[in-house]
């Protein structure tokens, strides 16, 4: 049942009146400002006179787990319980090893809740844990939409490209893209007794913690990019000042440090998609960088979100248009002049000397630019034996590598290299009417041979 255009009730239990707090299971909006859920959990507790709750969970055995992964999020933890202590908000955060640890720890907490909010994500493993909790638990649980800057529901129904949403938006801005009032909880209790399992975690024992899970310790964290809203801040900072002045032209080279590199900040809540905007809105850049800027930060972004919360078939190629289906049919069996197994790929072991930069960047930073990442998903349908194929070793590699990926970002991405949101173009061997792009002349628009260099030596 939808309370209003950010929260939904997703069962149809009563509060319970015997409770200690209100319990705000924290997911994917990982920061203490600008923040949906939280406001409406600090609403709720006030309500009830209550205090709050906000409970991190981090578990060992979700898809594609990471030290990468791990790393960044834990990273956030800190100056999460910091912020919290400050606000008179009681913060948990549970590191969940291996399977001999304590499990069900929401379902716990829940006991003595009188109600849930949650994050209302609309990919990966998130809407699964959502029905879950509301199956679950004896008391409502309210799921809230900090997703983006204009509300998911404001779109009720699948968009079919930037061109339909865009108009849309455009209407709505103004109502949203401004400052969010915060809330302030009325009944402090940072050190309130909770039964739960805990886990301290500080600068010095992230990399011990990490080896302790079990989970993939091939992919090493990020030695480029560091987790947490301070860390992500400093970059916005950054971005705003030096960066975004040339963002216009500078953002398709990706040989030099010319775009925000914020998406993984995005991805996992660190930073709030309005407080970037509002910097960039604020800032003193010419109007056609900031244009270019929010077109990808609010249209492009807020597409996908669109699509993934829309289209149930968003991690398969069902999700496709007609046009595409049939260009898939039509040539499926063209002849792929190379064709490289999973292992190649990710070993960056192809003939294409810009591809493999691009793979070496992923798999080495956690993030590949924007720019090559269209050329690079583009490749691989053209190396793979089948369109399904191609599409799962993107997904895999792109969720594996990327600090960003598991977002709808990655899902749209992936399936705007198959014609998603896009339109029919000449019609060619293996891509059929798909939009073509070449390493030989993608490589033509900015310094690739810097680019290669600059990935050798990482
Ligand atoms: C094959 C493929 C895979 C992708 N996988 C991911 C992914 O896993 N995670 C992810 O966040 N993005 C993904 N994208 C979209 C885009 O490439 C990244 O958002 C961008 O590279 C992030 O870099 P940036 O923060 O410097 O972007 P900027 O140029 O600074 O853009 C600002 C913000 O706008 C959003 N944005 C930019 N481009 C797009 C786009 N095409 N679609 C939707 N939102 C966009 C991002 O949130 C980004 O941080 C993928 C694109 C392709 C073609």
């Amino acid at each position: 049942m939808r309370i209003n255009e950010r929260v939904v009730k997703l069962n149809d239990k009563p509060i319970n009146t015997n409770a200690r707090y209100v319990l705000y299971w924290m997911q994917m909006f990982k920061r203490v400002s600008h923040n949906h859920a939280l406001i409406w959990a600090i609403r709720k507790a006030n309500e009830l006179k209550l205090p709050l709750v906000v409970y991190e969970g981090l578990k060992y055995y979700y898809p594609w787990a990471s030290d990468r992964l791990h790393t960044f999020i834990l990273e956030g933890v800190e100056e999460k319980r910091e912020a919290f202590d400050k606000m008179g908000i009681r913060y948990v955060f549970y590191l969940q090893k291996d399977k001999k640890s304590p499990k069900n720890t929401v379902a716990q907490l829940a006991k003595d809740a009188a109600l849930i909010v949650t994050d209302d994500f609309p990919c990966f493993i998130i809407p699964g844990h959502n029905r879950r909790i509301s199956e679950r638990a004896e008391i409502p649980v309210h799921a809230v939409d900090s997703n983006g800057i204009i509300p998911m529901s404001k779109f009720d129904k699948e968009e079919y490209a930037a061109y339909t949403i865009r108009p849309k938006i455009k209407k709505l801005l103004d109502n949203y893209l401004k400052p969010l009032p915060e809330e302030k909880i009325e009944k402090e209790s940072p050190r309130l007794k909770v039964d739960c399992p805990e886990t301290k975690v500080t600068a010095e024992n992230i990399a011990k913690l990490v080896a302790e899970c079990d989970i993939d310790h091939s992919v090493k964290p990020s030695g480029h990019y560091h987790g947490g809203t301070a860390n992500g801040r400093k970059r916005l900072k950054k971005f705003v000042k030096d960066i975004l002045p040339d963002y216009e032209t500078a953002r398709n080279k990706p040989d030099r440090d010319g775009s925000s590199r914020l998406s993984s900040y995005l991805h996992f809540g660190f930073l709030s998609p309005l407080e970037v905007a509002l910097a960039v809105k604020d800032s003193d850049a010419p109007e056609a960088s900031k244009d270019a800027y929010l077109e990808e930060l609010i249209v492009r972004r807020e597409l996908s979100y669109n699509l993934t919360l829309h289209n149930e078939k968003y991690d398969s190629l069902e999700a496709l248009p007609a046009w595409v289906q049939k260009t898939m049919r039509e040539h499926a069996k063209d002849e792929r002049p190379f064709v490289y197994s999973l292992e190649e790929l990710e070993a960056g072991e192809t003939h294409d000397e810009l591809w493999n930069a691009c793979q070496r960047e992923m798999v080495e930073t956690g993030e590949m630019h924007n720019y090559v990442r269209m050329l690079w998903g583009k490749n691989v349908i053209a190396w793979s034996r089948t369109y399904e194929e191609a599409f799962e070793a993107l997904v895999h590699l792109n969720n594996k590598y990327c600090l960003d990926g598991r977002n709808p970002n990655s899902y749209t991405g992936i399936l705007w290299c198959f014609g998603k949101h896009d339109r029919p173009w000449m019609e060619r061997p293996v891509f059929g009417q798909m939009r073509y792009m070449t390493s030989g002349s993608t490589g033509k628009k900015f310094d690739s041979k810097k680019y290669i260099e600059w990935t050798s030596g990482l």
